[in-house]
């Protein structure tokens, strides 16, 4: 451990600096950036991942910036990593007692995954003095957040990081706050009340998607505007001026 132990850009004790956004959104990256000035520093640091998330590498965090641009996307190759210690999504306390003495730094990524309680933990660590830096999805495919756990998250960081894609509908490419989830027809999937698939992994069934013209079947009116003037875009938000004026009103 060096022995500057005071605030730095690399360094934060006591704060929490989480990456959110939708698929894409280069969250991961943004943690191996961090990782690597820690690393550069010699700042010890501890990195945890769910076991329900097993794409690619179990016991790896993985970015796949540039490699899914072209095809094949699973290139793994391309990937960027660094292990990861797994631990029991149900029982997020399994971070907290798996912390060394020197660890300075608590890194949990796809903290979305993790169960009720991720929240409690991280407050945990962050009153102990450790820097945490977390990331994940602040929503879920309809829209909706993803898990309280997350949104506590984001809403006690000291350093949140609103993140977005490129929406990956042919030809857009607005920015992307969103993610779809897509039939094998690439239809995009109804809107579910429950959603026990809350949790389902897989990488070629979402894509970003920016708000204007990519719905979710079914999905509830957010009713911003009652009695507005029905220029509303499937999130119940209003739609972009430009995009009122695009639509033809004879369609
Ligand atoms: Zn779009």
């Amino acid at each position: 451990m060096p022995k500057s132990l005071i605030y730095s850009d690399v360094y934060k004790p006591y704060c929490v600096e989480v990456y959110y956004g939708p698929m894409w959104s280069k969250k991961t990256l943004n943690v191996l950036i961090a990782i690597d000035a820690l690393k550069r520093k010699g700042i010890p640091y501890q990195v945890f991942k769910p076991r329900i998330d097993t794409r690619y590498f179990a016991d790896c965090i993985v970015s796949r910036f540039d490699s899914f641009t072209d095809r094949p996307h699973d290139d793994a190759s391309r990937f960027l990593k660094e292990p990861a210690e797994v631990f029991d999504e149900k029982r997020p306390g399994e971070i907290a007692s798996r912390l060394q003495d020197s660890t300075r730094v608590a890194v949990i990524s796809e903290a979305q995954l993790a169960g009720e309680g991720i929240d409690e933990v991280v407050r945990f660590l962050q009153k102990r003095g450790l820097y945490v830096i977390c990331e994940g999805l602040n929503l879920d495919y309809t829209g909706e957040y993803f898990s309280l756990g997350m949104s506590n998250i984001i809403n006690e960081a000291t350093h949140p990081h609103s993140l977005h894609a490129i929406c990956a509908y042919p030809g857009c490419g607005e920015a992307a706050y969103f993610t779809q989830k897509l039939n094998p027809d690439r239809t995009p999937a109804p809107y579910a009340a429950n959603r026990p698939d809350r949790l389902q992994i897989g990488d070629f069934c979402y894509e970003p998607r920016c708000i204007p013209p990519h719905p979710v079947p079914v999905r509830p009116s957010l009713s911003v505007c009652p009695g507005g003037s029905g220029h509303r875009g499937p999130y119940g938000i209003f739609e972009p001026r430009g995009a009122a004026i695009r639509s033809d009103p004879a369609e």
